[in-house]
């Protein structure tokens, strides 16, 4: 249904394509992606099975605070994916994408804890924490 959407880092030492239904994108405002980021991080996500990784030589893989695997390019610093172990599912940053354009706003989530300098999250649900924390407001 969803033709394969092709990513990767700023070097090029990872890339990779994603097959299948992606999510839309859902933007994480915790402290622990604006780290990793700079900012809130946007992340579509795919099945595991639907994550082929085409290069993968500088793919470097570090488990967080929270236990998410999160994945970057160690050459050039990239933010690439971040997983749950023992879910089958892959969040993958969406500004690593090529196109993706096709990808609507999903939600944000963990809004509670955005940076004072952040702009006011619009677009989408806004949730102070998880997505399992009731949202705040819809537009
Ligand atoms: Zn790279
Ligand atoms: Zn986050």
């Amino acid at each position: 249904m969803t033709a394969a959407v092709a990513g990767g880092c700023l070097c090029g030492g990872v890339r990779f394509t994603l097959e299948g239904d992606l999510r839309g994108v859902v933007v994480c405002h915790c402290s622990l992606c604006r780290r990793w980021g700079t900012y809130a991080g946007a992340y579509t996500r795919v099945a595991r099975a639907g994550l082929r990784l085409v290069a993968a030589e500088t793919l470097t893989l570090y488990v967080d605070a929270n236990g998410r695997e999160r994945s970057f390019c160690r050459a050039c610093g990239t933010s690439l994916f971040w997983a749950v172990p023992g879910e089958d599912g892959v969040s993958v940053s969406a500004g690593a994408l090529d196109g993706g354009d096709h990808l609507r706003l999903a939600r944000h989530i963990h809004v509670a804890g955005a940076a004072a300098w952040e702009p006011p999250p619009t677009g989408g649900p806004r949730h102070p924490r998880g997505s399992d924390s009731p949202p705040v407001s819809s537009e």
